[in-house]
């Protein structure tokens, strides 16, 4: 389908230079303009973070490339909903809406599920939080993650360029989500109909259980408000980011994140 109209490679290079070129441009703007103004050393905290990103890499770039092979693949044998015979154009809206589906009962399956909250946690053990802590995700997550969403994507006949699509509008959102920056509230209320937006992922990192475990969109809003997992509040001055006991500065060092899911 995407192939028709723009080839494999472009959209590649396409998502590449949105994700470094929009979350350059939001580490900037939060420099000039944050929410939270309480936020120092950002250069050593975005070196934290980008070191843990850096470190999904060598999972996320085999994995992309062995993906579009086994997609591919399973076309031959499988269309999913291709089945359904739709114009090109609709079959990739409704195959976007199930991705995105899917990455919000993931996302909550990591806050509901012990094992999976190990991982997940040190997303949240970020005390300092700022577009850098979209990419901050612990490598078994990562591969977890991979592991199951191939099979999803196999069955609703999904194809790399569907993924890359998605990932092309999902990424400048999560990065959104994820900036320290002030923005107008009525743009954030607005926003916020179609998008999960910073003042709702601020809630989501929230030391309280009762507040993080809320707002688990990643691209759309649609799936808090359906599942009943919605929660927004217009003043965050008392709102404490991270998880309890996680913010000792050696404990927010590279190896100790690697090595604190297999604590007991
Ligand atoms: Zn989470
Ligand atoms: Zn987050």
């Amino acid at each position: 389908m995407a192939e028709n109209f723009v080839s494999i490679p472009d959209l590649r290079i396409l998502l590449y230079g949105t994700t470094i070129s929009v979350g350059v441009l939001f580490w900037i703007y939060e420099s000039l303009n944050p929410y939270f103004s309480r936020q120092q050393h950002r250069a050593l905290h975005a070196k934290l973070n980008l070191s843990i990103a850096a470190l999904n890499l060598l999972i996320l770039l085999p994995s992309g490339i062995l993906m579009a092979f086994l997609l591919g693949w399973s076309k031959t044998a499988w269309t999913g909903i291709g089945i359904l015979a739709l114009p090109p154009v609709v079959e990739a809206i409704l195959i976007i809406l199930l991705i995105d589906l899917w990455m919000y009962i993931w996302h909550r399956l990591n806050h509901e599920t012990a094992l999976l909250w190990r991982f997940h946690s040190i997303h949240h053990s970020d005390s300092a939080l700022d577009v850098t802590t979209c990419w901050r995700f612990h490598y078994m997550e990562i591969l977890i993650s991979e592991l199951l969403r191939l099979p999803l994507f196999m069955l609703i006949g999904a194809g790399i360029e569907h993924l890359l699509l998605y990932s092309l509008l999902m990424t400048p959102v999560i990065e959104f989500q994820h900036s320290n920056i002030s923005i107008p509230p009525i743009l954030d209320r607005l926003a916020r109909l179609i998008i999960p937006t910073p003042m709702m992922h601020r809630l989501h990192h929230s030391m309280l259980r009762t507040e993080h475990d809320s707002n688990y969109g990643s691209m759309l809003s649609i799936w808090d408000r359906l599942f009943g997992s919605l929660l927004v509040r217009d003043n965050l001055d008392s709102l404490r980011l991270g998880l309890n006991d996680e913010s000792d500065s050696e404990k927010q060092q590279l190896f100790a994140l690697l090595l604190r899911p297999f604590r007991p």
